[in-house]
């Protein structure tokens, strides 16, 4: 297949409002028939999507390769197969999790059983972002299905290429009244957030989280929100440098580090400081030669605007590492610099690109007052085989989830819930905690008909009545 490389995206297409009134019409009738409950509807309609990912696969590596430059082998890895594993993941358990769950009786209540039944919220509203365009859209449309929603989509209006092939995967092959995809920008969203809505699932920035949670609080919709912010770094002095830097550097070049959960900023114990930056560099020349930016399988910064700010951290710092950019390919080596100061533009906003800022440090302490300091990540990663230094980070600080020697991986298991803390976020999916997170559990007390306990009525005269 050849594929187009690095052109200028099309124009994204706005969706009227009338439109968007009557899908979401469309969407509440469709979900009061009550087909989108049954588990075989939604099993069926989960292995429709796992067979149109499979049948559109090389479209969808278009797609991505023409907005963001991914690799084929990145993007089959970090936007396909995932959801493929995902998929199997639900199908595999959702029997089990749909089944309302026993719990267990008060002395007080005796007579009585307890069950939670989960059960859809009803017409959902997803809005994902464009780092990750396909998979962090469908794959909150997989917990959604999974618990019984229907659900509007609405891609990033900065991978176009993506947003009008999710459109036409889904659009053509799913009942607009159960899954539909609206492509906009800006203003189309703001339309969507004025309507009401069952349940809202939001990944993008922070900024944006917050016009997301005011306007689900109009409607007290309830809501989860995956966010980003600063994910911190820590490399100690006992740790595998060589491992360590490969991994770390791995999960800041990974989609040119615009990943929410991207190691943002690093803390390296001095001791080890100068082996790190040797074995960093050394891992980012096996990944991609001499001149990374030259290399054809380095992704880009999505456009423009984000090129600018990204390569404007440049100088915010002393480069130790990298710190070539091409503008006219939107590439910016991986670097690694030291910031002038922790108030430097590098220091307090979201990197979102493979720039690394480097502080050393002799005291764990520092580390744990200054992570302290900010708002609560939603990742952090530590290197340290030390078992005192892992539990002190651990009990210490707050953050979404994390590695322990190693970077990104957290968020690819489906064992694992998946989200932020604080500003990084609200609420968390992945496996089982996608479908709770589209699920109302009804609490629900079965009482007994055959005695009454007489004691609790008013001006009641003591004792058990078997009927
Ligand atoms: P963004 O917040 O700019 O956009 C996300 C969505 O919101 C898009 O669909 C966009 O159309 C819409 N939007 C943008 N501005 C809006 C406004 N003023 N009013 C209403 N809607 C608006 O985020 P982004 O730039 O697409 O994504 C990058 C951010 O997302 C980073 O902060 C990153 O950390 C975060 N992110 C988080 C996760 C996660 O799982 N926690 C995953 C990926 C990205």
């Amino acid at each position: 297949t050849v594929i187009e490389k690095n052109s200028t995206p099309s124009p994204i297409k706005e969706t009227a409002n009338k439109d968007i009134d009557a899908v979401l019409q469309k969407q509440k009738s469709f979900f009061a028939t009550g087909k989108t409950r049954p588990l075989q509807a939604r099993e069926d309609a989960l292995r429709k999507l796992r067979t149109l990912i499979s049948d559109n696969e090389q479209a969808i590596l278009q797609a991505l390769m023409k907005d963001l430059n991914k690799s084929e082998a990145e993007a089959y890895i970090t936007e396909i197969a995932v959801l493929k594993e995902e998929i199997k993941f639900i199908l595999k358990n959702l029997h089990n999790w749909a089944k309302p769950k026993k719990v267990k009786t008060a002395l007080t209540h005796i007579g009585t059983k307890g069950i939670q039944i989960p059960e859809p919220y009803g017409v959902s509203l997803i809005i994902a972002p464009w780092n990750y365009p396909f998979q962090l859209a469908l794959s909150p449309l997989l917990g959604a299905i999974a618990a019984g929603n229907t659900a509007i989509l609405k891609p990033s209006e900065l991978t176009p290429t993506v947003a009008a092939l999710l459109s036409k995967i889904i659009n053509e092959h799913f009942d607009p009244g159960y899954i539909h995809v609206i492509e906009g920008g800006v203003e189309t969203n703001q339309y969507l957030l004025k309507q009401r809505f069952d349940y809202i699932f939001f990944t993008g920035s922070v900024p944006v989280g917050k016009i997301v949670m005011e306007a689900a609080a109009k409607n007290l919709t309830p809501l989860t929100l995956e966010l980003g912010g600063k994910s911190p770094c820590i490399v100690h002095e006992d740790a595998d440098i060589s491992l360590a830097a490969k991994r770390i550097a791995f999960g800041k070049v990974t989609n040119a580090g615009q990943t929410c959960i991207a190691p943002d900023y690093l803390f390296v114990h001095k001791k080890v400081k100068d082996a790190f930056i040797q074995a960093y560099k050394q891992a980012i020349t096996e990944f991609y030669g001499d001149e990374p930016i030259k290399n054809e399988t380095y992704g880009k910064i999505v456009n423009q605007r984000h090129f600018d700010r990204v390569s404007s951290y440049l100088s915010d710092g002393d480069i130790i590492v990298g710190g070539k950019v091409d503008e006219a390919l939107h590439k910016i080596e991986p670097t690694i610099l030291v910031p002038k100061s922790l108030e430097v533009p590098v220091m307090q906003e979201e990197i979102f690109g493979p720039i690394m800022p480097m502080i050393e440090y002799e005291n764990l302490e520092e580390v744990v007052a200054f992570v302290n300091s900010r708002p609560k990540p939603l990742a952090l990663y530590l290197f340290s085989n030390e078992k005192k230094v892992q539990k002190k980070i651990n009990t210490e600080i707050s953050y979404g989830g994390g590695c322990i020697n190693d970077t990104l991986l957290h968020v690819a298991t489906p064992y694992l819930p998946f989200g932020g803390v604080g500003e990084s976020g609200l609420g968390s999916y992945h496996g089982e905690s996608s479908f709770k997170t589209f699920s109302h559990y009804k609490s629900v007390l079965k009482q007994t008909t055959k005695f009454d306990f007489s004691f609790r009525y008013p001006n009641a005269k003591y004792g058990l009545k078997i009927i």
